[in-house]
């Protein structure tokens, strides 16, 4: 069925039965069925298409940073963007980026035309379509604070125009997290500032993120959502878990907010960990932790 495909597609965007630790900055995660690389808003529209035609299920990445794939892979298929659809424009404080670009490259193109505003996306890893759909923040700065417009189309191959206020953006969420949507492009507002401070900005960021947190091993980043007025970090630490491993999942002993791969975890080792955290954090402090990683797969 997957050989229909190569009809529109070229050999090269097209993976069966790919290792999905491949694919995800965890470096976990069983086989997909199918994966496929797109390179254009074509290219969507026609997968989408093929998918509701053969009847099959598929998910989004963008780059797969946020996500925990589980150890029995996806059932279906993968549309990864990947490092493609990513042709982007600036016009005066205006910026149009296709989902697929990178997000800390669009951040350093504002810093260069002399646009502040994107300094927080330093160092945050993904695309621009994933940093919309988690609302993605950092340093009190988040994507709701520019994003203005976004361009997405729907399973039945749909366009929708989103306002702002349509994207419902809230703490690491907006609308787009149902699923129902696929982001193909976002139009930000930033303000004008000097290139040297921007970029000075952004590079006090880059050396409070490699000072804090454990960029030399493979995670998902912050493993669990901000609960109201506690911070994560702190919590795991003071329950001892600092550097405490499951498998080869391990709380960070650098940040204790992340889960880090230890070179051999397995979906399962990680997602033992996450429960075994919430379970102490609950006896403790009588408070849940909401993992802010998606969690995908056959269960
Ligand atoms: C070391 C490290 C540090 C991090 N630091 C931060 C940080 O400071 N702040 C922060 O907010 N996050 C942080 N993260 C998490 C992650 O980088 C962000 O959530 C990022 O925005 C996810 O982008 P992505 O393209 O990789 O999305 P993915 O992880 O691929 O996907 C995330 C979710 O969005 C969906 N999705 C992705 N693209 C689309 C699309 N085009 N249309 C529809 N749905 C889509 C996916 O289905 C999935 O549910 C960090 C991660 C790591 C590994």
């Amino acid at each position: 069925m997957y050989s229909k495909l190569y009809n529109f597609l070229s050999a090269d965007q097209i993976k069966l039965n790919v290792e999905m630790k491949h694919h995800t900055t965890f470096n976990i995660g069983g086989p997909a069925d199918v994966l496929v690389l797109p390179n254009s808003i074509t290219d969507i529209c026609m997968t989408v298409t093929f998918c509701r035609e053969n009847n099959i299920a598929f998910i989004l990445l963008g780059q797969g940073s946020n996500v925990l794939v589980r150890d029995k892979g996806i059932r279906g298929m993968v549309i990864k963007l990947g490092n493609g659809l990513n042709r982007f424009s600036i016009a005066g404080q205006e910026i149009y980026a296709e989902a697929g670009m990178n997000l800390s490259a669009l951040a350093l193109e504002a810093a260069e035309h002399g646009l502040s505003g994107l300094e927080f996306a330093e160092g945050i890893p993904g695309t621009l379509g994933g940093a919309v759909v988690m609302n993605a923040g950092a340093y009190n700065g988040e994507m709701k604070d520019l994003v203005y417009e976004v361009l997405a189309i729907d399973t039945e191959g749909n366009f929708k125009t989103f306002t702002r206020e349509q994207i419902k953006f809230e703490y690491r969420s907006s609308v787009f997290q149902k699923g129902e949507y696929i982001v193909l492009s976002a139009r930000l507002h930033l303000k004008p500032g000097s290139r040297e401070d921007i970029i000075g900005t952004m590079r006090e960021f880059a050396r409070r993120r490699s000072e804090k947190q454990p960029l030399e091993q493979p995670s998902a980043g912050s493993t669990f959502r901000r609960p109201e007025g506690f911070y994560v970090g702190p919590i795991i630490e003071g329950l001892g878990l600092k550097g405490f491993s499951i498998g080869g999942a391990e709380v960070s002993s650098k940040h204790a907010g992340f889960i880090v791969n230890k070179g051999n975890a397995t979906a399962e080792d990680v997602i033992d960990l996450i429960r075994y955290i919430q379970e102490k954090t609950r006896e403790k402090h009588e408070v849940d932790l909401v993992p802010e990683i998606k969690i995908v797969g056959e269960e």
